[in-house]
């Protein structure tokens, strides 16, 4: 997810145009800024390469989760059904809306199973969120149909799979609200950022206003401004915009450029037996910023997680010890720790976290490797770590 690789004169000369103007700021200063408009062009930009009806730009993709809960309307006394492998951003923003986050397992697209999602249904239940891991899909479909027979919302994390689409459909589209994440190690950058897309115009004015404490943004003078309802502030600015706007033209281009990287490494992992590779519902959709597969056997896939970077192959994932990452490492979750007290709802009705259990999710994850595509490579060093994934195997 290699947005920074890229970071070059184009980005430089957006950032530029901003400096130029002195106006940091994303609202207003319609005189002194002459016309640059940085995150309203990113937002214009976003909204048409994805098929999207509106487009707004915040300060993380965490900050989008936590704007799309509040949008529609998500909060106390709620129930978020959320997959147990998802950065944990996801948990946190369900937390923050002051609903309570419901684990159901993934199935071997490494994202929400549908079925589990269904079994954690309760009448609490305002929405499910699946999680777009590792640049790839849920089975959204199944999980569309899921939300509109029990009449709940669907909200896409698309944090990790921007550009990735099922059946040509950009991912952030199927559901009421997408969000997207432009942090450093994502597939665009803007140093921290984070986007929302809908098709809905009242989600998206609730969005926009949320992120700006309530301000309508109707009329030129700040001052004068309607706050229908009360917000926070999550706003990005024209510098990060500025990035952003060069990434995104890039994004076809490292769209590309990870789809062949990523072909040329399975191609020479398929060799191997035993391996089985992470099912994908829409191949020609994946945005290809990984490579997952599975071993047959715990033991195998961490034997290969240690041999892999001893053979000078870097950036590999075990996501079963990942402490970011998986629900088994997340201490602070299971014991609820919170800086302050909880929201009553939360205090008592949310289910036991330390007492679960996942092994449907544990029978994956421990056996999941992921290797991160890159897009510097050249042939000569994906011939080289080619040799390395023949080494590791052959060591263990
Ligand atoms: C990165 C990420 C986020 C949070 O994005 P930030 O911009 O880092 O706040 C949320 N969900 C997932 C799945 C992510 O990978």
């Amino acid at each position: 997810m290699p947005g920074f690789e890229i970071f070059g004169e184009e980005e430089r000369r957006e950032v530029q145009e901003v400096l130029d103007t002195g106006v940091l700021m994303r609202y207003n200063f319609d005189g002194p800024r002459r016309g640059i408009f940085k995150a309203r062009d990113f937002e214009t930009a976003l909204a048409k390469r994805l098929g999207a009806g509106h487009a707004h730009l915040v300060s993380s993709g965490t900050a989008a989760l936590q704007v799309m809960l509040a949008s529609c309307g998500v909060g106390a006394g709620d129930e978020v059904i959320v997959p147990t492998f998802t950065f944990v951003a996801t948990v946190e923003a369900v937390l923050a809306a002051g609903a309570a986050p419901v684990f159901a397992d993934i199935d071997e697209t490494l994202c929400l199973c549908p079925r589990a999602a269904e079994k954690a249904i309760t009448k609490r239940t305002k929405a499910i969120m699946p999680v777009h891991m590792c640049g790839s899909m849920a089975r959204i479909d199944a999980l569309k149909t899921l939300c509109r027979e029990k009449g709940l919302l669907l909200l896409e994390d698309a944090c990790q799979a921007l550009g990735a689409s099922f059946q040509g459909k950009a991912l952030g589209r199927f559901g009421r609200m997408g969000c997207f994440s432009f942090d450093y190690v994502k597939t665009i950058t803007c140093g921290e950022g984070g986007g929302l897309i809908t098709d809905d115009a009242d989600l998206y004015f609730k969005a926009q206003a949320f992120s700006d404490h309530g301000h309508d943004h109707v009329g030129q003078d700040r001052g004068a401004e309607g706050h229908p309802f009360i917000g926070l502030n999550f706003r990005t600015n024209e510098m990060n915009a500025a990035v952003g706007l060069a990434q995104l033209r890039k994004l076809d281009t490292i769209l590309a450029t990870q789809r062949k990287n990523k072909g040329i490494l399975k191609e020479a992992m398929a060799a191997h037996k035993g391996v089985r590779f992470r099912e994908i519902p829409d191949p020609s959709g994946d945005s290809a910023t990984h490579l997952s597969f599975f071993m047959e056997r715990e033991d195998q896939a961490r034997a290969l997680a240690k041999a892999l970077p001893a053979h000078g192959v870097d950036g590999v994932f075990y996501w079963y010890d990942n402490n970011w990452h998986y629900i088994r490492k997340w201490d602070h979750i299971q014991k609820m720790e919170s800086l302050a007290p909880l929201p009553l709802e939360l205090r008592h009705d949310v289910p036991d976290y330390k007492a679960l259990s996942h092994p449907a999710s544990d029978a994956i994850m421990s056996r999941t490797l992921s290797m991160q595509i890159r897009l510097g490579w050249t042939q000569e060093d994906l011939e080289t770590r080619i040799q390395g994934i023949e080494k590791a195997f052959a060591s263990i």
